[in-house]
């Protein structure tokens, strides 16, 4: 239901899901997943803003009207703890969560997804991903 994506898109999501990498990610950049979900850095999109996380279902949908309501409680729910991992890094200050659905809406990947923005008095922790990487897995490993 109104759709966007061109005949032949490869969905860079599906493929890391698969995992694949892909030019925009690394299976590095995966910070938890489990059957339902997957969540992972988002380093070329935002390119200097380590602290963007995008979490997505597994499964292919692209808007928020194709995604039925128990997916997306399920990835509501992994964004929340995300939300609570990524605060209690050291210097967070607050989280911004943004969903786009559709062209005129922002939306730029045909795939279902959840930004996830830390917000940061200082931009410390935004020069180093793999450290920020590591330290919200070990946020999430604690819940
Ligand atoms: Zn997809």
């Amino acid at each position: 239901m109104y759709n966007h994506k061109p005949k032949n898109y490869t969905c860079p999501f599906c493929e890391l899901a698969k995992g694949r990498e892909t030019p925009q990610n690394k299976r590095e950049d995966i910070v938890y997943q489990d059957s339902e979900t997957m969540v992972f850095l988002a380093p070329t999109w935002w390119e200097n803003n380590s602290s963007h996380i995008i979490v997505v279902p597994k499964e292919h949908g692209e808007n928020i009207y194709d995604i039925s309501e128990t997916l997306l409680c399920s990835v509501y729910g992994v964004v929340k703890r995300v939300a609570k991992a990524t605060r209690a890094i050291a210097t967070g200050q607050g989280t911004s969560v943004y969903q786009h659905n559709e062209p005129a809406g922002g939306q730029d990947v045909w795939h279902f997804h959840v930004n996830l923005f830390s917000e940061y008095t200082s931009d410390s922790l935004k020069k180093d991903k793999r450290t920020y990487v590591q330290q919200v897995k070990e946020n999430l490993s604690k819940e």
